[in-house]
């Protein structure tokens, strides 16, 4: 959109347009069911063959543990259901989550209180940083599994998978990871980190929204979610999305091979907008900087309700969000702010700012300056 400045990158980003041209004979041309026996279908199910293929290497997995999915929402749903469901099989009763989860994985753990499995919140300290120690307190041999966000979605802050992982493991418990935030801004290695699942989401990096990846590590049981046709080796039912399938791991290889490259641009203009905006007082940073993605920046304008702000900051041509872009429409306060620590009143001060590669210093200096008299006018100074 001309003349806006977008920064609202968490919520989703524009489809890089190679990626978008690369695909497009993929609705027109090659458009077999990729489960079709004949040459058009064997034509689509090689491109997602080299789709997976892609992404598995990216990931340090192997292709047979990539699942393609509808999005982060049903692979965190998956991961979450599927894997406490099938552990109970073993008598284990008990979830343990991280307070701060996307909706997506929360909802997933309230749906299995339903079903009669305990499910532990893990707080997370000041910081929005999950402390490993609340972790271990609540750990026992009834875990059947353990969902921990690799960054989240509202403050960029990352939080300790791999030693959250192991200490999973030492009670036979699954371990997965919301990596929806995180695969844009950092290298994935499932083997390192020593996950069982893993989800992530193309829309998040310049590819296609409405396609996600679930990667399970082969060997460990899951129950289906979505059933009907045998597709993604009798675990997901539904005729894959070619075109999304290529787009999303075409994308996702431009985004690792461009990624210390976009994330120093990232971190120079996140600087430059809070250089820019040091003019003003009461501004307080949420979640540990030092310790967070480079490209979200989520800010507390003291005595400024975020409604309002957000508003006029639209209306001046400044796209932004309070948290969560599932939750932007309610007036309830972010979970994960007050999680924190934040009350409901400070939580109702904040903006999240998620800065994009395609953002120019030019962008931010404006957007800064708006922010500046916004607040300002706001506070009637
Ligand atoms: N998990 C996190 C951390 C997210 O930020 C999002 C989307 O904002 C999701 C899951 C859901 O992903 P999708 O929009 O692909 O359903």
């Amino acid at each position: 959109m001309e003349n806006r400045i977008y920064l609202d990158h968490a919520a989703t980003t524009p489809m890089d347009k190679e990626v978008f041209e690369y695909i497009a004979p993929y609705y027109t041309e090659f458009f077999g069911n990729a489960d079709s026996p004949h040459a058009v279908g064997r034509k689509a199910m090689g491109a997602v063959d080299l789709a997976r293929d892609t992404v598995a290497e990216l990931i340090c997995a192997k292709a047979s543990e990539v699942y393609f999915t509808s999005g982060g929402t049903e692979a965190d749903n998956w991961a979450i259901l599927g894997g406490a469901r099938a552990k109970r099989k073993e008598g284990k009763t008990q979830v343990i989550v991280s307070a701060i989860e996307h909706h997506a994985a929360l909802f997933a753990a309230e749906t299995l209180e339903k079903e009669g499995f305990e499910v532990v919140y893990l707080p997370v300290n000041s910081k929005g940083e999950v402390e490993l120690c609340e972790l271990e307190k609540v750990l026992s041999q009834n875990t059947a599994l353990v969902a921990m966000m690799t960054a989240n979605n509202e403050t960029g802050v990352l939080q300790p998978v791999q030693e959250a992982s192991r200490m999973a493991h030492a009670y036979d418990a699954l371990f997965f990871t919301d990596a929806v935030q995180a695969a844009p801004y950092m290298e994935i290695n499932v083997q390192e980190w020593g996950v069982d699942m893993l989800s992530f989401s193309g829309h998040k990096f310049y590819g296609p929204k409405g396609c996600g990846v679930l990667y399970i590590k082969s060997g460990v049981a899951v129950e289906k979610l979505v059933g009907g046709g045998e597709q993604e080796r009798g675990l997901r039912g539904g005729t894959l999305n070619v075109p999304s399938v290529v787009a999303l791991a075409k994308a996702y290889e431009k985004t690792v091979q461009g990624l210390s490259q976009s994330n120093e641009k990232l971190k120079a203009l996140s600087a430059l907008f809070m250089q820019e905006i040091s003019v003003l007082d009461g501004v307080t940073r949420n979640g540990n900087s030092e310790n967070a993605l480079p490209s979200i920046l989520n800010l507390r304008f003291a005595g400024v309700e975020n409604t309002a702000f957000l508003y006029n900051m639209d209306l001046q041509g400044v796209c932004l969000a309070a948290g969560s872009a599932c939750a932007s429409a309610s007036v309830k306060p972010s979970h994960v702010l007050t999680a924190m620590g934040l009350s409901e009143a400070q939580a109702k001060e904040s903006v999240r700012f998620s800065l994009g590669r395609r953002n120019t210093e030019e962008e931010i200096k404006k957007a800064a300056r708006l922010t500046v008299e916004t607040v300002r006018r706001l506070r009637g100074d």
